[in-house]
């Protein structure tokens, strides 16, 4: 790989120019290697939630069990590739017959992905990441987490309000643990004028897994084959 400044570096500000180019090298390169390796891939359903989750925490088995279905409704599954519940996804995934993607992170303290993603696309860049996920997935699923996955669904309702992305279902897991953020959304966002009506529409939070597939497999009709195969 060319060396380059890090993405540490570059966010303070502390590069020369020509380092500003090499940085923006190293950006080509990482959507490129994430193409040519999960290729001709598609349908994917993007799988996110907290990595504070152990695997004996009940949220731990409804993670595994969300991975699972998808895989055996034939979706291949996505996650961050890290611990907590994007391990448990793609746990569910693992062995059947669609791919168990790990789509991991280099953070300062060193983690490897988790052993259950079965092709794992490395990145240092949070915003190609993100590109990545959006990308390769027809669907979102969240389950209960912190700032990461507020920040990966945010992205989603952002790029679907403004039209960016369509027939994208959004699929909060965990009524218990939405309930608040949703009922914010409503009584802050809408109340003010922030937000339409219909950008509440936008989401579905449910516990029901059979709904999630349901709307899932609704959603992907809507969806015309690639042109071609980046
Ligand atoms: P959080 O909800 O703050 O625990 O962050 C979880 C989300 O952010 C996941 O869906 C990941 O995409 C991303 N993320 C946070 N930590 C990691 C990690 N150690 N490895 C990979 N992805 C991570």
């Amino acid at each position: 790989m060319i060396p380059h400044p890090t993405e540490e570096q570059f966010l303070a500000g502390h590069v020369t120019p020509d380092e500003s180019r090499e940085w923006l090298e190293s950006v080509e390169s990482e959507f490129e290697h994430a193409f040519q390796t999960l290729g001709g891939m598609r349908l994917g359903v993007s799988v996110f939630g907290s990595a504070r989750v152990a695997p004996e925490h009940p949220r731990y088995a409804l993670g595994v069990e969300v991975g699972r279905r998808i895989a055996e409704a034939g979706f291949p599954v996505i996650t961050g590739g890290g611990p907590g519940l994007m391990q448990a996804a793609n746990k569910g995934a693992h062995g059947r017959d669609v791919p168990s993607v790990g789509l991991t992170i280099e953070l300062p303290r060193e983690e490897q992905a988790n052993p259950y993603a079965t092709t794992v696309v490395p990145f240092e860049h949070f915003f190609v990441r993100k590109t990545v996920f959006v990308r390769y997935s027809c669907a979102f699923v969240t389950l209960p987490g912190g700032f990461g996955t507020l920040d990966e669904l945010f992205e989603a309702l952002t790029l679907i309000q403004t039209g960016k992305l369509q027939n994208f279902p959004v699929i909060l897991i965990g009524t218990e643990f939405w309930s608040g953020v949703v009922e914010w959304l409503r009584d802050a966002l809408l109340a003010d004028g922030k937000i339409s009506p219909r950008d509440l529409d936008l989401i579905t939070v449910t516990d029901d897994l059979d709904e999630m597939i349901r709307i899932i497999e609704a959603c992907v009709e809507c969806h015309t084959p690639p042109s071609s195969a980046l």
